[in-house]
């Protein structure tokens, strides 16, 4: 395919049992397959497994630039990390990739969080500038721009040399996992939304490529829905695009082999699709239809395990390009791109650990100490360094009453506007956004939250993903990209490299 960067094609490890814990009693996260999580004791790999009992008690300096939290003794199990990871988001597990790759010893702490909410797409900046809602065809030329016309932006403290090794380690490691992405060279692609409309981001899953030639090309398509799934209608992404699209047409048919169930959901048929005879049975049934389409558009529903391997399979069996539409939640990319997170983190010896970090103090002798988890299965993590990845409202990281917004763990400054009124502007689609979505922490060169005085709370306490400052992510379009080059530049700095500045 001309202007095509694919990923070189490695091997593909099959999915071994997870190390990742659970709170006890908590339920499945809604939306995961059934083998993504599962209940196990957590050993954290490369480090001894923590003792069964309680190692003493420390009397210790509750952490906080305000004195929110009590003095507390500590009795739970502990164990020594190089990193301590704050959020199992995209920043999160970049970061926790990251610094694995560079030897340190890693713990990423939170729960499974949104991951059925992701699209799968990594956008790096869709958007700018924001308030013109100018559709930016050159990514790389529009964060350049981005230097001069926002120059607090979180992507300014990374060069662009770094962001675009962070974005290639990534897709490396991706593909390693067997979940390769693609990208123009230096540009962004249009694809097609469950709701008919168009979204323009920087990577997409390999299953979603030939979506990008078909939509450009405007080749003759057919779209495929299923009898009993929700939330998913060929029909109506063909009345909202066909008018730029005319050789766009749908068909519903029943998925076979699921008789006798009301209601489908979009894990159930990935599932499903993992199987070459269910794939060949499905392709029975949409041969029938496809005519004189030259692709066929499907849900996102093409396997868990080897997604390269099922379109390839459909692929050849109906003779036409197929590609998988991102839709609306539960999105199967967005838990692979989770599942594939933990096949290479669990290979890394990276420790997984699903419970949140409830509180967090300065260890006397250096670095800090985490306690996650309830009273009931309480562990304390001595990390020698800490990267904060909780995310904005949506996962916790920070918090809103009715005065002011605060980050919620270390209660360090949030970035915000003087008063509440002034959170919202009065037209909820004014172009240029609001201003509390522009609220976070403030970093220091080294992506060190700053501290009520300027200079860094701490010493060797990271930031990085959408709790920072200065940026309104879902605006610009930039959400993953932001992720992934703000927790490259965290972990550099957390080995003790300043990331470089723009050239
Ligand atoms: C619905 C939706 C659609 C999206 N679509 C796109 C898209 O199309 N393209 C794109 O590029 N990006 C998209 N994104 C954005 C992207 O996936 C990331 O959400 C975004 O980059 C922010 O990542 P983050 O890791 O900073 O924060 P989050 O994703 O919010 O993750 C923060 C995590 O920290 C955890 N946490 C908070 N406090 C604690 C604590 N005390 N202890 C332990 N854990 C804690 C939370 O539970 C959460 O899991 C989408 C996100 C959502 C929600």
């Amino acid at each position: 395919m001309p202007g095509l960067v694919l990923q070189p094609s490695r091997a593909r490890s099959p999915l071994p049992p997870t190390n990742r814990r659970r709170p006890r009693g908590a339920g499945r996260p809604a939306g995961l397959p059934p083998r993504a999580v599962e209940r196990g004791a957590c050993h954290p790999l490369g480090h001894p497994a923590p003792p069964g009992r309680a190692p003493g008690s420390h009397a210790l300096r509750p952490v906080g630039t305000g004195a929110r939290a009590p003095m507390t003794q500590l009795h739970a199990p502990s164990f020594p990390v190089d990193l301590a990871v704050v959020g199992a988001g995209m920043a999160g597990q970049c970061a926790a990739l990251f610094a694995s790759q560079q030897g340190l010893s890693v713990a990423v702490l939170g729960p499974v969080g949104a991951w059925a909410y992701a699209s799968g797409l990594f956008d790096l900046l869709g958007v700018h500038p924001v308030d013109q809602g100018t559709r930016v065809e050159n990514p790389w030329e529009a964060v350049r721009a981005l230097a001069s016309d926002l120059p607090r932006h979180p992507y300014t403290l990374v060069s662009e040399q770094d962001m675009r090794t962070a974005f290639d380690g990534l897709l490396d490691a991706f593909d390693q996992a067997g979940y390769p992405y693609v990208h123009a060279p230096e540009a962004n692609s249009d694809v097609i939304t469950s709701v008919g409309t168009r979204k323009r981001t920087y990577c997409l899953p390999t299953t979603m490529w030939a979506g990008v030639a078909a939509l450009r090309d405007r080749v003759p398509c057919l779209l495929v829905d299923f009898e009993g799934t929700k939330d998913y209608c060929a029909r109506q992404i063909v009345v909202n695009a066909s008018p730029a699209w005319p050789g766009l047409r749908s068909v519903r048919v029943r998925f076979p082999g699921v008789e006798g169930l009301s209601e489908l959901s979009p894990e159930h048929l990935a599932r499903r699709l993992d199987v070459p005879a269910c794939r060949e049975r499905l392709v029975d049934v949409v041969a029938a239809h496809v005519g004189e389409s030259r692709a066929v558009g499907l849900p996102p529903i093409l396997g868990f395990e080897k997604p390269l391997e099922a379109l390839a399979d459909l692929e050849r069996r109906l003779g036409v390009s197929v590609f998988e539409v991102p839709s609306t939640p539960v999105s199967v990319p967005g838990l692979r791109v989770h599942l594939a997170f933990e096949r290479l983190l669990r290979k890394r010896g990276v420790t997984a650990l699903a419970d949140r970090v409830t509180r967090a103090h300065v260890d006397p002798e250096g670095g800090f100490l985490l306690h996650a988890g309830d009273a009931e299965s309480r562990v304390v993590v001595r990390a020698r360094s800490v990267l904060l990845a909780s995310g904005r409202f949506l996962g916790g990281g920070l918090v809103a009453d009715r005065h002011r917004v605060r980050e919620a763990l270390f209660d360090l400054p949030v970035h915000q506007p003087g008063s509440r009124v002034d959170w919202h502007r009065k037209d909820l689609f004014d172009p240029r956004g609001h201003e509390v979505n522009q609220a976070g922490l403030q970093v220091d060169e080294g992506f060190r939250p700053r501290g009520p005085t300027g200079s860094p709370a701490f010493s060797t306490l990271h930031a990085a993903g959408s709790i920072l400052a200065h940026q309104d992510w879902m605006r610009m379009k930039c959400g993953s990209g932001l992720a992934i080059a703000t927790a490259w530049g965290a972990v550099r700095s957390c080995l003790g490299n300043t990331p470089g500045g723009k050239a």
